[in-house]
């Protein structure tokens, strides 16, 4: 299968070139030629299983095709399980249960996995580079972390992560470079992209990214969406599995959707957004129109340009006024996330991460409005990794995953660098 790039149908790469690259070099985003038919897919009995089967005509002539079980095996080593919540048919589809705890750990690892395969030179390293407002950054290092002939710089913004992110962040070594930026995660954002576009800095230091637009993450997060609800269909005699789903950049969200076209038993998306309201807004019927970010408690959402955007647009063949009939998108204030946090905690007993109560507020609204059906909430983080937010409203503490206490209670440095594009390239050169 060859991809193309969303604004020249004209360009051709393989998907191992497309997954090197991330960006396709026009600047827009790779997209495979034509989707894949809806067929009927089948569950596998591991997630794994499930997703190769599932990648395997996207994989079709790429020097990767015979390694796709091998790469699911080690990306999908821990389960997304689906549970119910206490009000009848809502679930929630916990994706926290990788060594960052965050969904991010399944695109991380499968993207490190194919890198892994494609780039064994360990005398020129490829550096990922990664400019990170929290999550990113660690579910990438922790990915990457000790494998031969990569290496992997973060940039977070000084100042603007939770502690125990920058911990996190902080926390690997070896292969893995931290800085802590002087700055806004725009500036860290505005970093990476003037290395990853410098043909001359890239001659001496080989670059590739690990945003949400590369394609080796967005495509096994079509996996958990498609093995959840194929299990759900045979366990409920045929029901579709309605989903809410915390979005920022998007990738998670469009990863359901292009399941759904794939022919997943999936009913409704429902698209939940933190006060950033540019995808709100245009589905309400405005234009699309990027926006500064404001900061949230939810702060992996904290984006005014979701770089995904133009794939959906892609997949709706820039149809807007289709795409705005195939979705909802709700935004949700900090109080009103602060609010479901606390209720969920006091009734039921449930325990949120300010990020996956958008989506639980969001379901609460749909089902106000006599929405029916069985609906899932995508859980994005655990709540163990936003203690500061959550554990004042339930008035007690967390516990702390095993895997996640395990990198806290490693040394972690990071080193301090102005914003400035000469300090990061004399960085990036030295090793
Ligand atoms: C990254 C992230 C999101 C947003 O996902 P997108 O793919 O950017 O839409 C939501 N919640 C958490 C916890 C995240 O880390």
């Amino acid at each position: 299968m060859n991809y193309i790039s969303t604004r020249n149908p004209a360009s051709a790469a393989t998907l191992s070139q497309a997954i090197t690259a991330g960006l396709a070099p026009d600047g827009g985003l790779y997209v495979p030629e034509t989707l894949p038919e809806k067929r009927h897919l089948t569950a596998g009995a591991t997630l794994a299983e499930t997703t190769a089967g599932l990648l395997a005509p996207f994989f079709v002539d790429d020097v990767l095709a015979g390694e796709l079980p091998a790469i699911c095996a080690e990306a999908f080593q821990f389960a997304a399980p689906l549970k119910p919540l206490a009000t009848p048919n809502d679930y929630v589809l916990e994706l926290f249960h990788g060594p960052t705890a965050a969904f991010k750990d399944f695109g991380a690892r499968f993207l490190a996995a194919c890198l892994t395969r494609l780039h064994r030179d360990a005398e020129k390293p490829l550096t990922i580079m990664v400019a990170t407002s929290g999550d990113t950054g660690a579910a990438v290092a922790s990915a990457f972390h000790r494998r031969l002939g990569l290496r992997v710089v973060v940039l977070y913004p000084e100042g603007r992560v939770s502690p125990r992110q920058a911990h996190q962040l902080g926390c690997f070594g070896d292969n893995v470079a931290t800085f802590r930026v002087a700055g806004t995660f725009d500036d860290c954002q505005t970093l990476v992209k003037r290395a990853l576009n410098d043909g001359q800095l890239q001659q001496h230091v080989p670059l590739s990214s690990a945003n949400s637009i590369s394609l080796g993450r967005l495509l096994p997060q079509m996996g958990y969406y498609v093995h959840t609800s194929l299990h759900h269909q045979a366990a409920r005699h045929g029901a579709l599995l309605n989903v809410v789903i915390p979005t920022g950049n998007l990738g998670n969200a469009l990863a359901a959707i292009i399941a759904r076209a794939l022919g997943a038993p999936i009913g409704q998306i429902a698209l939940a957004a933190n006060a950033n309201r540019v995808l709100p807004d245009y589905f309400a019927g405005g234009e699309y129109a990027p926006q500064v970010s404001v900061a949230t408690i939810a702060n992996a959402m904290d984006v005014g340009a979701p770089n995904n955007f133009e794939r959906l647009r892609w997949l709706y063949h820039e149809d807007d006024a289709a795409l705005r009939k195939a979705f909802t998108a709700v935004s949700v204030d900090d109080d009103t996330i602060r609010e479901t946090i606390r209720r969920r905690f006091e009734r039921y007993g449930e325990i949120f991460c300010p990020h996956t109560a958008t989506a639980v507020h969001v379901l609460e609204t749909i089902r106000g409005q006599g929405g029916e059906g069985d609906w899932a909430v995508a859980a994005t983080a655990h709540p163990a990794k936003f203690e500061s937010v959550v554990e004042p409203l339930i008035g007690q503490p967390l516990e702390v995953p095993a895997a996640l206490s395990d990198l806290l209670s490693r040394p972690a440095h990071a080193e301090l660098i102005e914003p400035d594009y000469g300090v990061l390239c004399d960085k990036l050169l030295m090793k």
